[in-house]
């Protein structure tokens, strides 16, 4: 591939695991395109995070996900870096909720920024990759993608979707020098999982902390939640020349959770 900067389009990287992201490649010298659905001057402290210590350019890219946006995302991010090595489609939400209760709204609005969005950042990508002769995809799906829990329909559904599509596209650019992954973390305590607390405390007629206690670190054998700074590790050793084998496959990082 070409010398001179790698970069890379963290898609939600205002927040928890995508920040870490960006903060890990920005530190590695990459590129880095930021996004979440907000304007700018909303998330200028996590901007201002990752480029306290970048070595590249960082931009910030405005586009909101759930409407569509992500491949208009991707145009924009190669008008401004010429190319786009690697693409991480971080950006996620919950919705917790019986599935007889749940608003079809609320199911199109989780699949969407999961889901949808990867197809489309996707689909934006490839061409450029596939010129280059090299790209990476990463996917940040979750234990979510291959087991399932109560109350997170939308959740599990689009997760373990998002896992078939990494397969699929892994197979369709083999030969490319393109590599399509996912990373499946277990709990991780960013804004994500706080905001579940509650709901989860709802749903299950316990206490919030009862819910970190008894359903999200029940699963998890380590009994500790995972920090950002180890998927973000991952998706930086998945960018790299070393893992050109490892495609069209998920990494979990649970604390064991999945091997039960
Ligand atoms: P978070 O809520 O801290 O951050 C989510 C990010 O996505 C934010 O930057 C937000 O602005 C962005 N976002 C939300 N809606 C968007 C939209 N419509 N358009 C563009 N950006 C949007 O969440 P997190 O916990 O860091 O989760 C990041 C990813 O990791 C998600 O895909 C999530 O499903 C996955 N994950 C999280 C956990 C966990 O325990 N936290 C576990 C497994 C997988």
């Amino acid at each position: 591939m070409e010398s001179g900067p790698k970069s890379v389009l963290v898609t939600g990287s205002t927040s928890g695991i995508g920040l870490a992201i960006a903060k890990a490649f920005a530190n590695a010298g990459y590129d880095v395109g930021l996004n979440s659905f907000e304007d700018e001057v909303n998330v200028g402290a996590a901007i201002n995070l990752v480029k306290a210590n970048a070595n590249g350019d960082i931009s910030y890219f405005q586009a909101d996900l759930a409407r569509k946006e992500g491949t208009d995302l991707v145009s924009r991010f190669i008008q401004r870096f010429g190319r786009i090595d690697v693409l991480v489609n971080n950006a996620g939400v919950q919705k917790v909720s019986p599935v007889d209760e749940l608003a079809l709204e609320d199911w199109e609005h989780v699949r969407s920024i999961s889901l949808d969005a990867a197809f489309q950042t996707i689909k934006g990508a490839l061409p450029d990759m596939k010129a280059r002769g090299w790209g990476r995809v990463i996917n940040i799906a979750s234990a979510h993608g291959l087991v399932a829990s109560p109350y997170k329909s939308a959740y599990v559904s689009a997760k373990h979707g998002l896992l078939g599509l990494t397969k699929t596209v892994a197979l369709e650019v083999a030969e490319q020098g393109i590599t399509v992954n996912a990373i499946c973390p277990g709990y991780v305590l960013t804004p994500l999982v706080e905001q579940q607390l509650a709901d989860q405390a709802k749903a299950h007629n316990i206490s919030e902390e009862e819910v970190k206690n008894q359903i999200m670190l029940m699963p998890q054998p380590t009994k500790q939640f995972v920090a950002p700074e180890e998927v973000a590790s991952m998706a930086l050793y998945l960018a790299g020349d070393m893992a050109r084998s490892i495609t069209g496959t998920s990494i979990a990082i649970d604390g064991g959770w999945t091997a039960r």
